[in-house]
């Protein structure tokens, strides 16, 4: 047969394997999406592949796991001095394959893994410390919780950070005592390799993190190889799918999916600030963010102001080529969500909706997609209410803040959120209110970058945790020790045999230890 190749540009079915004639691909060639120019291919993993590289993790990870906490981050911190050491050759990568500026390549992704790295290196011997669980009841008992590696992570990851999230996933679980293997977007498979060939040439062990690059058969192919834990950060549609085939093989997950961040721009929010938020928050990486601003609810007070001031810095935005020039936006990595965008747009405007600037592809080389903005829009039209990932920001224009918060709940999504005010204890209020797992007041996107924090979902945008003591802490076992303080003797009261006088016992106890009244009238309860 011959060989079938895979091109993941415009027009190609990323994700689904199988090439243009039934058969599977065998090859993904990656072209820069600014300019369309061929820059690699890399070979797909083949089911096999995937499973000897998951036995070659268990036995890697036999070793890893076994090393003190502080081995491992003193080795992990070695990956990270290597990446600050190569972080040229990997942000010219990054510019290329994903057509994002260079500020955004180097402080999006390579600061940020550097980042995590040495919070997590710090962090870990603290949070993965065995402690003492107090029992309130059984006082002559010691429980002592520990943290253990799960063995294999999976880690399935897509294509808007090709870096900085497969490596957040990667250092947290190797840092946790696991091995880890990559299945990488095949929308940007360059990028993976490179981090790869960062780990290797830091003389770390080859086989405890891995990529295995290639379709979503490939991620398939990696559940199937029963790892002991899997993430997938991807959409609401992989994340049911791979949930799924989790579940039928019992294996734990987090899911890092979708998000519809809503902004909402209360009667009193500061005009200049929360304008320069949303062209950041909507136009950053293009768009193409789980955590982007997708809809602003403006109080009727600042609507206007606002949506003139949003509209005005948008046109100020320099679009093009990121390895030719310094610019804001860059193009957009993966083509279909060009026809989402246009999909989206097509529809508000049918409804009734106004594009204030933007609202189309680029002519010319490359995929570019102008940076959009939409007013007069409401929860009829899809912009509102299904996820973009591209660069448009609509606007609604609301009367009181009860509700923008109710139309800020009214979606299938709760990744992020935004509340802009001058009066933080209101704004405050406001976000514990808002649906979502993380809620930002007066800023946007940062915690995407913040490892202090747990990052993730609720409703069909995820669930578990990402970062955090509690990310940290997903990549464990946890298991719990429970040793006597002090003899017992040879029975337990709590043993057989059931009798009629120790029954008594216990039914004065219920009512000594869980009714109410002072303690002389408990002490009464047993006498
Ligand atoms: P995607 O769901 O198409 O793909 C994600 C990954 O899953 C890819 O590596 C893909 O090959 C793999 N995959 C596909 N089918 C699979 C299967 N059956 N089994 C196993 N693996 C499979 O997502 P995408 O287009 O790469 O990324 C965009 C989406 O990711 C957006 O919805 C975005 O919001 C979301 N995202 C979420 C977060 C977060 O932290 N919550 C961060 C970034 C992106």
């Amino acid at each position: 047969m011959g060989q079938v190749v895979m091109d993941r540009g415009a027009g190609n079915v990323a994700g689904s394997g199988p090439g243009a004639n039934g058969h599977a691909a065998t090859k993904i060639r990656s072209y820069a999406p600014a300019t369309g120019e061929l820059i690699g291919e890399v070979k797909v993993t083949s089911a096999d592949e995937v499973k000897r590289a998951v036995e070659r993790a268990r036995r890697a990870q036999e070793a890893w796991g076994a090393l003190p906490v502080e081995e491992r981050c003193e080795r992990v911190l070695r990956f990270r001095d290597a990446i600050v050491d190569r972080a040229d050759e990997i942000v010219d990568l990054l510019v290329r394959e994903c057509g994002k500026p260079r500020h955004e390549a180097l402080l999006h992704e390579v600061m940020v893994a550097a980042d995590l790295a040495t919070f997590f290196a710090k962090a870990a011997p603290r949070v993965l410390a065995p402690h003492e669980v107090k029992l309130h009841l059984l006082k002559h008992r010691k429980s002592v919780i520990h943290y253990k590696p799960r063995g294999v992570v999976a880690v399935i990851s897509p294509w808007n950070y090709p870096f900085q999230l497969p490596l957040r996933d990667a250092i947290i679980a190797l840092l946790a005592g696991n091995a880890v293997v990559i299945k990488p977007s095949e929308v940007t498979p360059l990028i993976a390799q490179k981090a790869k060939e960062v780990w290797d040439s830091a003389g770390l062990p080859e086989d405890l993190l891995q990529v295995v690059p290639g379709f979503g058969p490939t991620g398939a192919a990696l559940i199937e190889a029963q790892p002991d834990f899997v993430i997938l950060t991807g959409s609401v549609a992989t994340g049911r799918r791979v949930a799924a085939a989790c579940g039928e093989r019992l294996i734990p997950c987090v899911m890092e999916l979708g998000g519809k961040a809503p902004l909402i721009a209360c009667a009193d929010a500061d005009v200049e600030r929360t304008a320069r938020a949303i062209v950041f928050g909507g136009f950053s990486n293009a768009g193409q963010v789980c955590v982007s601003v997708e809809r602003v609810y403006a109080h009727r007070e600042v609507h206007d102001k606002l949506v003139d001031r949003v509209v005005e810095l948008t046109r100020e935005l320099r679009q093009g080529d990121p390895s030719a020039e310094f610019v804001d936006v860059g193009a957009i990595i993966f083509p279909h969500q060009i026809d989402v965008a246009e999909k989206h747009i097509a529809d508000a405007l049918q409804k009734g909706a106004s594009v204030r600037a933007g609202g189309k592809r680029r002519e010319g080389p490359g995929q570019f997609f102008e940076p959009t903005v939409i007013d007069g829009c409401n929860h009829q039209m899809t912009v509102m209410t299904e996820e973009i990932f591209g660069p448009i920001v609509p606007f609604m224009r609301v009367s009181t803040e009860e509700e923008a918060l109710r139309l800020a709940n009214d979606s299938h999504l709760g990744l992020n959120a935004y509340v802009f005010s001058r009066d933080r204890d209101h704004a405050q209020r406001l976000a514990e209110r808002v649906e979502a797992g993380s809620v930002l007041v007066n800023d946007v996107l940062t915690n995407g970058g913040t490892p202090d924090v747990p990052f993730g979902g609720i409703k069909a945008s995820g669930f578990g945790r990402a970062m955090g003591e509690e990310g940290l802490r997903e990549m464990c076992n946890i298991k719990h020790v429970s040793v006597e303080r002090v003899g017992m003797g040879s029975k337990d009261p709590l043993w057989y045999p059931y009798t009629a006088q120790s029954y008594g016992w216990f039914r004065k106890g219920l009512r000594a230890l869980f009714s109410g009244g002072g303690l002389l009238r408990r002490i009464g309860e047993i006498l």
